[in-house]
């Protein structure tokens, strides 16, 4: 793949131009991790099951155990998975200073991983999980690891039931996820989206939120998005090739 040279300089007069800079992340920066993203036509997480039936909060209660043989596959990988070139880029720039926060949609935590310290997690994380009973809060990694290994529904000392602490579809983003998210996005010059389809509302409101405060958007994503004709630089590309690229020509 190759990236046309004027447009990584572009990129990285942005950042360099810009003084305060937020991240918005989606699934396809971690693909080049091992974790596939939902829509990626060949990624296929959505295509056997309807997404309302399994991954929303009525569905869960319905039917934890059809939920958590859905998401096997991805809670696996995210015990596993490393960051990756584009999660140590983000974290080198803002180390060096360049990068104020990250949103990010996803749940796989490789932002903490690769050490970003200000990141709003929208959709939650598997860190923890929740029981609908007693709401006890409680480690996921162990309650993962279990599951994997006997397939049956986690439940809590009390026999309720565990529901990892991400955000299925029918439930409120966390409140104080989503107010940092709001300020962050309407405080910033430059906010960079990576690996996002921005069709999942309403995180995919707050690049135009960004955008109507008079930031820049720099958008790096292997196709193309709905905001793509507003954003001031567009690169259709691997993140993981992308961001290091940029990073080298800041740091020239
Ligand atoms: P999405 O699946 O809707 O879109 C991913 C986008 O990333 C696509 O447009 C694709 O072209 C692009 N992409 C894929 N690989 C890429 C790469 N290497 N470099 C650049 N771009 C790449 O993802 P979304 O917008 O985040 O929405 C999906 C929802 O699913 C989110 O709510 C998220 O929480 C959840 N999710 C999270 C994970 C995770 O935590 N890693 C994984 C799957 C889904």
């Amino acid at each position: 793949m190759v990236i046309a040279f004027d447009t990584i300089q572009n990129a990285a007069e942005l950042i360099h131009n810009a003084k305060h800079t937020v991240a918005f992340t989606g699934a396809g920066i971690s693909t080049p991790s091992g974790i596939p993203d939902f829509r990626s036509p060949a990624s296929g997480m959505w295509e056997q099951v309807d997404p309302m039936a399994v991954a929303s909060l009525h569905g869960f209660r319905q039917n934890p155990q059809q939920f958590y043989d859905w998401v096997r596959p991805l809670a696996q990988l995210t015990l596993t998975a490393l960051p990756n070139p584009a999660h140590l880029a983000l974290a080198t720039l803002e180390h060096k200073g360049k990068l104020q926060g990250i949103i990010t949609q996803n749940i796989d935590m490789l932002h903490h991983r690769a050490g970003n310290k200000h990141v709003y997690e929208l959709h939650g994380h598997l860190r923890e999980a929740t029981c609908l009973r007693c709401y006890k809060v409680v480690p996921a990694p162990p309650m993962i690891e279990q599951f994997l290994v006997d397939g049956y529904v986690p439940k809590c000392e009390c026999g309720g039931i565990l529901k990892p602490n991400v955000i299925l579809f029918g439930e409120q983003l966390p409140y104080k996820e989503l107010q940092g998210s709001q300020e962050a996005a309407r405080k910033c010059d430059l906010m960079i989206i990576i690996g996002s389809s921005l069709e999942v509302a309403p995180a995919s409101d707050l690049p135009l939120l960004a955008k109507r405060g008079g930031a820049k958007l720099l958008i790096v994503n292997l196709e193309p998005t709905m905001l793509d004709r507003i954003a001031d630089v567009v690169i259709h590309a691997d993140a993981a090739i992308t961001l290091p690229a940029i990073l080298e020509r800041l740091e020239m």
